[in-house]
């Protein structure tokens, strides 16, 4: 297992137990992780990696293994505290400039050959002659430093910025600048996913575990304990998404310490369960003979998953974790009518949907979606937002994940009351035949909802699975009736000029799916309909200070070639026709066919602010719905019930 040895850390300086990870370290696992495509052995780097950290670290230390596990997956807090890094292309060109010497059009024009502004930097740096070598940086250091340039706001930020920027380029050395580069742009490129670092980091703590056992296991021994261990931190990990507390326990506790000690704790949001999608009524049966089942209204609004702690702070977080308390001020002043006496802590998961509250009618999301996302004045709210509560995660002290959504649905009834336009439970029916689920479709769509959520009522199968798209959620949504099942969610990557009417805007854009495993962006689709005149000049205005030179190296074009690029960040609702090979786009690439998948007469529905690019719908996902519309077409699917 161990690809990164101890020489790769017996830098100059050396890195001596008990002292700070030297950042070349962390760097040299960085390129020999980049150097490899197999992923076993990017693995067993990151894995020995962390393990040298762990052997090295004093007792009680363990900033260490937290600050370089953040840099490996290249965030700075927990989703939920919000401390992003994304700094733009021109103010890295700009720091390069100031710490190399380099003139800003000879790094552009590198820029354009490399299309990789980290690798510019490295050998700008490289090639530049210093009389002294600077002090090695240290993994805390470029930790700090890296926290405070996410920090800086105010009007002398950019300044201020560039500044920390420069005095870090200045004591790069090796592949230290291309990484720091990496880290500052949001985006490592080592083909690492925070999957694998969680799988690394159990490893580690395993492999560390066998050594201070004193004797050598077996490696059916070995085997167990690595699977056992990589097991119980990604369930952990589930329930309380937060390295700050996983790795403490993890070091003062051990493995099998953790489930004790690291809990769904309220304050920390987790991933949400997500739905897969079917076709038809009949799919649903299918999947669900002979067991209990629920169908309740998917209303269309705006995930929110609410937690009250036990000091009575009541906060509501976003479907990708972030604090959206100051979007929705109005939301924390109307929970406290809703809980009753005896509901001391909770966390609850809800939709949070526009009403009119003179006629009660609900709204669709574009409602919400006009509302700003910070600082929002509860006088200054136009539209209302009653929240539909349909699951319970977390209630006095007890996590119930494990129990079934029967119960956990029985408490929720009990412990919460509804309000008239503020807060209600999630309309459901229990009917299980064809004709039963039929009008209850019917009923949401006529109450302003999107369709149905079919859910998994008794058993285990129907405890809550964070952060899982599990077959014991089903969306039946209204669209997909008729569609390919379901409306996909891309990134938006490149535009092509806009004619006639459309000349001072973009007029057409290229789409990307993004595949988390290999961490890159694959091209689907060029789009140009479903989009108004005020529309487009919206994305125009959002999208060119996202506009780079050349594609992101991660990427993956194929035969697309629109008039300019942007930096993967902004996320498209589009619905299709359907699917076809292409021998153009990259969308899946190898799991169906050599070729890749594209999307016939894509129209654009909304953005989806709620999600980040890594959130877009997966390769895995596309390959699915390409092989269920094969199947249908070619007249597959059983009917059951009198389907
Ligand atoms: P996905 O990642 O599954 O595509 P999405 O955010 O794009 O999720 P949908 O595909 O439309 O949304 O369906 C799932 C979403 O439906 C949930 O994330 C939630 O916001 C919403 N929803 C509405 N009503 C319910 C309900 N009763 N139960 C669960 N989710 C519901």
């Amino acid at each position: 297992m161990a690809l990164f040895k101890r020489d790769d850390v017996d830098i100059e300086g050396g890195w001596k137990a008990g002292q700070p990870v030297p950042y070349a370290a962390l760097t040299k696992a960085f390129s020999l992780i980049e150097a490899t495509t197999k992923r076993l052995e990017k693995n067993a780097i990151l894995t020995s990696f962390l393990l040298l950290i762990i052997q090295r670290s004093a007792k009680g230390d363990y900033n260490s293994l937290l600050q370089a596990v953040y840099l490996c997956i290249n965030r700075l807090s927990p989703d939920y505290v919000g401390i992003e890094l994304g700094i733009g292309e021109s103010l890295l060109i700009k720091a390069i400039g100031e710490s190399t010497g380099r003139s800003l059009s000879l790094i552009k024009a590198d820029l354009k050959k490399e299309g990789d502004l980290g690798l510019v930097a490295m050998n700008s740096k490289n090639s530049q002659k210093t009389l002294f070598k600077p002090k090695p940086l240290t993994v805390p250091f470029v930790f700090t430093h890296l926290r405070e340039i996410a920090l800086a706001s105010g009007h002398s930020s950019q300044a201020k910025k560039v500044s920390i920027i420069t005095k870090l380029l200045a004591a790069c050395q090796d592949f230290e600048a291309k990484y720091i580069v990496r880290s500052l742009e949001g985006k490592l490129r080592i083909g690492n996913a925070e999957r694998s670092v969680l799988v690394a980091l159990a490893q580690a703590a395993v492999l560390a575990e066998e050594e201070r056992s004193g004797k050598k296991w077996s490696q059916d021994q070995l085997a167990t304990r690595l699977e056992e261990g990589t097991n119980i931190i990604k369930s952990v990990y589930s329930e309380l998404p937060t390295y700050d507390k996983v790795i403490p326990a993890l070091l003062e506790f051990g493995i099998d310490g953790l489930r004790e000690h690291c809990k769904l704790s309220p304050g920390v949001p987790l991933k949400p369960m997500l739905a897969k999608p079917t076709k038809a009524i009949g799919e649903v049966l299918d999947r669900f003979e002979n067991k209990h089942f629920t169908c309740e209204y998917k209303y269309d609004g705006e995930r929110a998953q609410v937690h009250k702690t036990e000091d009575g702070t009541v906060s509501v977080f976003s479907r990708n974790s972030e604090d959206m308390s100051k979007k929705y001020p109005d939301l924390v002043d109307q929970l406290p009518k809703c809980i009753k006496e005896s509901t001391k802590s909770f966390v609850f998961d809800a939709e949070a949907v526009a009403i009119d509250r003179t006629t009660g009618k609900l709204m669709p999301f574009q409602e919400l979606s006009r509302r700003k996302r910070k600082d929002v004045k509860v006088e200054d709210i136009q539209v209302r937002v009653c929240l539909f509560a349909f699951d319970l995660l977390y209630l006095n002290g007890q996590p119930l994940l494990h129990q079934s959504l029967q119960r956990r649905r029985e408490l929720l009834r009990e412990h919460f009351t509804p309000v008239q336009g503020e807060f209600d439970f999630a309309k459901s029916s229990d009917g299980e035949t064809t004709e039963e689920i039929q009008s209850f479709l019917e009923e949401s769509v006529k109450d302003g909802c999107e369709g149905l959520m079919v859910k998994m009522l008794d058993t285990d199968a129907s405890f809550y699975e964070p952060s899982r798209r599990s077959v014991n959620w089903l969306k039946l949504k209204k669209d997909y009736l008729a569609g390919v099942g379901d409306s996909l969610d891309l990134v938006v990557v490149g535009a092509y000029y806009g004619k006639g009417k459309r000349t001072n805007v973009y007029g057409a854009f290229l789409l990307a799916c993004y595949d988390s495993d290999s961490e890159v962006y694959q091209t689907i689709c060029k789009i140009g309909t479903g989009f108004t005149e005020e529309v487009l000049q919206t994305h125009y205005d959002t999208l060119k200070p996202l506009e780079t030179s050349n594609p992101r190296g991660d990427i993956k074009v194929g035969g697309a070639k629109p008039d300019i690029w942007f930096e993967p960040k902004v996320v498209w609702e589009v619905l299709t026709a359907d699917l076809s090979m292409s021998p153009i786009y990259t969308a899946a690439q190898g799991l169906v066919d050599e070729r890749g998948i594209s999307l016939r007469f894509p129209r654009y529905l909304r953005i989806r602010d709620d999600k980040s690019a890594e959130d877009a719908t997966g390769p895995e996902q596309i390959a699915e719905m390409y092989e269920r519309q094969a199947l249908a077409q070619n007249g597959g699917g059983k009917k059951k019930k009198g389907a």
